[in-house]
């Protein structure tokens, strides 16, 4: 919905932000996590967050990545101010559109002495001086561009420094986030804004995303870099996000898993780490499973809805029974993937009898035995967890046992696992008659 106060913020605001990804491939967590800093950075500030695409590589660009690139941005949650499909006054958003800017430009640079042709491309005169970038995160960096480099290359087209730097004027980009990588290009853009006379922006690099193991940048080939992966598998994606967060950035109060309003608030330039990022596969993990788990019940639901259909798991039209089952199971879910794993016994009899989980349960004796003195209780005490408790202590105490040493072999019976869903309130869900079945069908099978 329009909010006027908003409005009002954003346009008093003087910071612009931009992401500008090059379509040549899927949605990296690098790319995500620079889309993220300048959407936090924007958020922070009240400023735009403009997303433009450099789409200047007619032979690498594919329509198909830049998809995947706005699917994974609108899954994260990370919405634009100005750019494709929203529009904006800044536009074209796309380089392949803004050929006319471009020429302009290069007049003006011709105009003033500062572009040549040679061998059939324009070069960029450099002004042979020292420059100084002041980076938010890196510091002062000086170097002096000593050569003239290219702007067009001989097929006509414009190279990368110029398109970028005269979007960035046109389009009145005050703080550039993105990535270290960037880092050695920068003087030679400073020296491009310098000679249209156009104020530098504020750039802030951010760290490189290490692999998990070994040594090198992450690239997209290894597990877990491209964002489509973590769709695929339903990972939450406030469980991407805020994962994302932290690989560059630290709130300085140890804090991890935060809102996202939280980390908006405090997001600032002073709290970018300058030493590379590990990206850290099992903390992401861990961070999708404490989401999954404080995730409000209607969500879960949904979500465990989608995930057992597609898993080929029939729900009965039981509504009460399904949610049921999935509310006890919620707290034991560690990932959607598995999901189906975990509560497939509660909607088939036709489920497997794990072999770990076999001879984990035999360590308490056979659980043949067991299930045999167990089943006339099942069969005849009320069927609540206070009565069922009681009885299986009787039990086990007249045998000199604890009752819990009987717990493993009804465990496994009903459901073919050694771990799961809490004991008693599965067997109230699944209700005596199945119990019973399933009981009398182990006693057969494990004898
Ligand atoms: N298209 C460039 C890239 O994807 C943008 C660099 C920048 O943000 O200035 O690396």
């Amino acid at each position: 919905m329009f909010n006027i106060a908003e409005y009002i913020f954003k346009k008093m605001s003087k910071v612009r932000v931009r992401f500008a990804p090059s379509p040549t491939g899927f949605f990296h967590i690098g790319s995500a996590r620079t889309a993220l800093f300048n959407w936090l950075y924007a958020r922070h500030t009240g400023g735009m967050f403009v997303l433009r695409i450099e789409d200047t590589d007619d032979e690498r660009n594919r329509q198909e990545y830049l998809d995947v690139l706005e699917d994974g941005m609108r899954w994260l949650g990370l919405d634009w101010d100005e750019g494709p499909e929203v529009g904006g006054g800044y536009g074209p958003y796309f380089q392949s559109q803004r050929a006319d800017i471009y020429r302009k430009y290069l007049d003006i640079l011709r105009s003033k002495g500062r572009a040549y042709d040679k061998d059939g491309a324009v070069f960029f005169k450099v002004s042979g001086k020292k420059q100084v970038l002041h980076d938010a995160v890196y510091g002062d960096v000086e170097r002096t561009e000593e050569k003239d480099f290219p702007i067009f290359r001989s097929n006509g087209t414009p190279v990368f420094h110029f398109v970028n730097v005269v979007d960035d004027i046109c389009m009145e980009i005050s703080h550039v986030i993105r990535g270290q990588d960037h880092l050695t290009n920068t003087n030679k853009h400073i020296e491009l804004f310098e000679a249209f006379d156009a104020p530098v922006p504020q750039y802030a690099h951010i760290p490189l995303i290490l692999k998990s193991q070994g040594q090198g940048k992450m690239s997209k080939r290894d597990r877990g870099a491209l964002i489509e992966e973590y769709q695929q598998k339903l990972f939450l994606p406030e469980a991407v996000r805020n994962y994302l967060c932290l690989l560059g950035w630290n709130p300085k109060n140890d804090a991890e898993i935060m809102p996202i309003e939280e980390i908006i608030r405090l997001f600032d330039f002073r709290g970018i780490i300058k030493s590379n990022a590990r990206f850290d596969e099992r903390k992401m993990a861990h961070f999708n499973t404490e989401y999954l788990r404080a995730l409000a019940p209607g969500k879960f639901d949904a979500l465990a809805r989608r995930r057992a259909q597609e898993a080929g798991i029939a729900l009965p039209s039981d509504a009460k029974y399904v949610d049921s089952v999935f509310e006890l199971c919620q707290p034991k879910t560690s990932n959607m993937e598995t999901f189906p794993a975990l509560v497939g016994y509660f909607f088939s009899d036709d489920y497997a009898f794990d072999d770990v989980a076999l001879s984990k349960v035999q360590k308490k004796g056979d659980p043949a035995e067991r299930l045999k003195l167990v089943r006339p209780i099942i069969e005849k005490v009320p069927f609540d967890h206070d009565s069922l408790y009681a009885a299986l202590s009787e039990l086990a105490e007249g045998r000199g046992e604890k009752p819990t040493d009987y717990f493993p072999a009804i465990r496994f019976a009903v459901s073919g696992q050694s771990g799961g869903a809490d004991l008693f309130p599965m067997l109230e869900i699944l209700g005596r008659e199945k119990v019973l079945g399933r009981i009398d069908r182990a006693i057969e099978r494990l004898q």
